[in-house]
């Protein structure tokens, strides 16, 4: 009975835009999780949530060297396409994963006329120069060659979903559903860069995320969030000896900083071992 089953539970895998367009054609209740492979437990969060709302669940891998403002940084990026095709069809969640060359999303050589707005420079895009813009340009890339009617996108990297959310939906008739974050035993938030750090590494970030429950609890009773904040992060780096490009207390919807705890995340940068990993609580 399952040998049946599995035989039904088919994944395509797309190697280029023409065979994409072609298995796409039937289908225009499609969901989309893009990814940059390293799948992981938060990707297949997302993927449980498009297959539920959506009819066909299409996940891509493309590691965007657009997006990578440090050459080390795109070199040393986990990449295991073995692997990552393994985990998804086991899944059987998944009906196609495009797997795309560089040529298939820039095949126009025009440059991309995406810039962000003073008020967006912010966070990782004021400490990542290009990063958004690599982004934002992939994202409108993507949905264009797949057009999905949903994409998946999770909040562990909620500025990105912020910022995407607002350029595709203003672009194009596809909706951004946001995932929540998905975190291991310790309550790491799953990251593909995970895979660079060593089990002290994991101990270290687990600790460091207990201070920030720690630290979010306290903002509620302080008048100056700011020099409070500044205080902990100074607090951190000594405790932990690691750097951090910020730890802000920012509103939600907006994203402006934030004097209040209501409708707001703590957002955190910072370096372990060389690895840039971002959190928001
Ligand atoms: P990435 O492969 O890191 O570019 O991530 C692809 C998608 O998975 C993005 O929408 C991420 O926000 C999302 N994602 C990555 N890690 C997690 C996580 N721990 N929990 C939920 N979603 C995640």
């Amino acid at each position: 009975m399952f040998y049946l089953l599995n035989i039904f539970i088919q994944m395509k895998i797309l190697l280029n835009n023409t065979t994409l367009f072609e298995s796409l054609r039937p289908f225009n209740d499609l969901g989309f999780v893009p990814t940059m492979g390293g799948i992981h437990k938060g990707h297949l969060s997302l993927i449980n949530k498009s297959n539920k709302l959506c009819k066909k669940t299409i996940v891509s891998i493309f590691v965007n060297p657009k997006q990578f403002n440090n050459k080390k940084d795109l070199n040393s990026y986990p990449r295991n396409i073995k692997k990552d095709l393994k985990i998804l069809k086991k899944s059987k969640k998944v009906d196609f994963v495009y797997l795309p060359k560089f040529k298939d999303i820039y095949k126009d050589k025009k440059k991309s006329k995406i810039t962000l707005l003073k008020k967006d420079k912010i966070l990782c895009a004021k400490f990542r120069k290009g990063h958004f813009e690599g982004v934002l340009d992939v994202m409108s890339k993507l949905t264009k060659i797949v057009k999905p009617k949903k994409i998946f996108m999770g909040e562990k990297d909620f500025q990105q979903l912020y910022l995407v959310k607002n350029e595709l939906e203003k672009k194009y008739k596809t909706k951004v559903i946001p995932c929540k974050t998905v975190r291991d035993k310790d309550n790491v938030a799953l990251s593909s860069r995970n895979l660079l750090l060593n089990k002290s590494n994991l101990i270290i970030a687990a600790k460091i995320y207990e201070t920030l429950v720690d630290i979010k609890k306290n903002t509620k009773n302080k008048k100056n969030i700011p020099s409070f904040l500044n205080l902990k992060k100074k607090e951190l780096k000594n405790n932990y000896k690691i750097k951090i490009d910020y730890l802000e207390l920012r509103n939600i919807k907006n994203l402006k900083l934030s004097n209040t705890k209501n409708n707001s995340r703590l957002f955190i940068a910072y370096y372990l071992k060389n690895v840039r990993l971002i959190d928001n609580l």
